[in-house]
């Protein structure tokens, strides 16, 4: 049965010579493994399009136990994350966030939607890698229905105080008089806006919101051990995005 859907490459893996299975996510079918016969081939069409972040229009053939890609024509190739190596290791971590969170044969339109953004962001340098990284992981848990309560104090209701108090683990929002551990996360709130603003706000503005750098760096890493506690495994790509920070 042939399919014809688009899809952003995640993953590039050499098949012996000539060959290489990809890893894709795309818009029909969720995440899709698929050979690609010929690619590593003189001259083959098909290898740039379906090169690692490489947007793609593309033509699968799928047989009793696997994808094939007949055809596939780049739209859009994200040349300005090759050149930078936290930008390639934030979107590889993206990568693996999604292979994570989208599953075999879902509809995947707005993983993809958020997703492809999010490179264009990076790939362009439109904002601030902080900034698109908390944007992803939070806005992409409450795709994936690990939404966090944000809304007010869990216990008393009240909607804002100077500083508020984050439960990673569980999603919660505590208000100053309800705080009882001091393991949470305290909150400027403005950054609690923040992360109010992209997990509630229609799509078109989830990327529009303004912080400085601190708060940004408080941002994310909130979100961070978030979607850590939530998924409950640590992810190899996102320890090496945080160790070239460092360097
Ligand atoms: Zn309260």
């Amino acid at each position: 049965m042939r399919t014809n859907t688009d899809g952003l490459i995640l993953k590039e893996q050499n098949i012996g010579e000539k060959d290489k299975l990809v890893t894709v996510l795309t818009r029909q079918n969720g995440i899709v493994r698929a050979f690609v016969r010929g690619a590593k081939s003189l001259n083959n069409r098909k290898n740039s399009a379906t090169g690692m972040f490489c947007y793609s229009k593309l033509s699968l053939y799928k047989t009793k136990d696997s994808y094939i890609i007949d055809e596939a024509e780049p739209i859009e190739t994200f040349f300005g994350l090759r050149s930078d190596l936290t930008k390639i290791s934030l979107a590889q971590y993206f990568s693996e966030l999604v292979m994570t969170l989208v599953q075999e044969s879902e509809p995947s339109g707005e993983y993809l939607r958020l997703i492809l953004n999010s490179l264009y962001f990076l790939a362009n340098n439109k904002l601030p890698h902080e900034q698109i990284k908390a944007v992803t992981e939070l806005r992409l848990m409450c795709m994936a229905g690990y939404m966090p309560s944000l809304v007010a104090c869990e216990r008393c209701g009240e909607y804002e105080t100077d500083t508020m108090y984050f439960d990673s683990e569980n999603g919660l929002l505590y208000c100053e008089g309800c705080v009882s551990s001091n393991a949470l996360f305290a909150l400027d709130i403005t950054l609690v806006r923040s992360m109010r603003h992209i997990a509630f706000s229609d799509f078109e503005k989830i990327y529009s919101f303004k912080a400085d750098a601190n708060s940004l760096a408080d941002l994310s890493y909130v979100t961070e051990k978030y979607l850590l506690s939530k998924m409950q495994r640590s992810f190899k790509t996102l320890d090496f995005y945080n160790s070239v920070g460092k360097l």
